[in-house]
């Protein structure tokens, strides 16, 4: 079981929690065209390694944060507030 640093409420449970998706991804402008839609809707990558995760403290303060774990080791690097760093900024 992982254990999510929440900014607000401190190191909990994962089940606390719902993972929230990749924080990476950029939503398209409205009228993107069709493909560019579907790689936002469908397309990840599966990185190896550090990787920017939103979740949702469903159980707890009920906040986004934003988790780099590493997706090796599922070892949590951070947690951080999801609105304090654009999404797509993570390298
Ligand atoms: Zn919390």
């Amino acid at each position: 079981m992982l254990l999510i640093p929440c900014p607000w409420c401190g190191p909990r449970a994962q089940i606390e929690f719902t993972y929230g998706g990749d924080a990476t991804v950029r939503r398209p402008a409205p009228d993107a065209p069709e493909p560019v839609w579907v790689d936002y809707v469908y397309m990840r990558d599966n990185l190896a390694g550090p990787h920017d995760e939103l979740w949702l403290h469903s159980a707890g303060c009920r906040r986004w944060i934003r988790v780099r774990r590493d997706t090796r080791t599922h070892d949590i690097l951070a947690g951080t507030p999801a609105g304090d760093a654009p999404r797509g900024a993570a390298t």
